[in-house]
């Protein structure tokens, strides 16, 4: 079996992310490489689909439109929340993520964006909906995934994570 990227393998790679401006969003350069789990929905879907078939040493520019990124911008945006609506001990940040729940059960994500006075301001998009992102790639690594791996979906470090 050739060693390219495909389903069942642990990829790693190093990146950076820049938006539609040119502006750096995010980069692991100058860090660990990120790890990821092909085929299991660990990175956004436009990418994975780009890195299928690469192999170590590959370098790759891959254009990821929203809907095969973070998703378009939906809803009403940014709404305010009381700040005494979370618990006192809460790290708030923009940028930082939460599970929220409705009053029917059920579970979603939200982030906060922004916080005024005693308001913060949280949105059930991810801060890069709507963004076509544009992510410069160099495969750095690539293995078989062991079988605990492939049950949980993830990859796991040299020293086994558990959350
Ligand atoms: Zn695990």
């Amino acid at each position: 079996m050739s060693d390219i990227v495909q389903d069942g393998k642990i990829v790693q790679f190093h990146y950076t992310l820049k938006n539609d401006a040119g502006e750096l969003i995010d980069s692991s350069r100058g860090g660990d490489p990120l790890s990821y789990l092909h085929g299991a929905g660990n990175i956004v879907p436009g990418l994975e689909r780009q890195l299928a078939g690469c192999e170590v040493g590959d370098k790759l520019d891959a254009t990821v439109p929203p809907g095969e990124g973070y998703g378009e911008r939906l809803g009403e945006g940014p709404q305010p929340v009381p700040r005494d609506a979370f618990p006192e001990e809460f790290p708030l940040q923009p940028g930082m993520q939460f599970v929220a729940q409705s009053p029917d059960g059920e579970r979603f994500p939200l982030w906060v964006t922004r916080i005024e006075g005693d308001e913060v301001y949280v949105d059930r998009n991810h801060p890069l909906a709507g963004e076509t992102l544009h992510f410069d790639v160099e495969i750095t690594g690539l293995r078989q995934a062991t079988e605990q791996e492939l049950a949980h979906g993830h990859p796991h470090g040299p020293d086994d994570h558990h959350e």
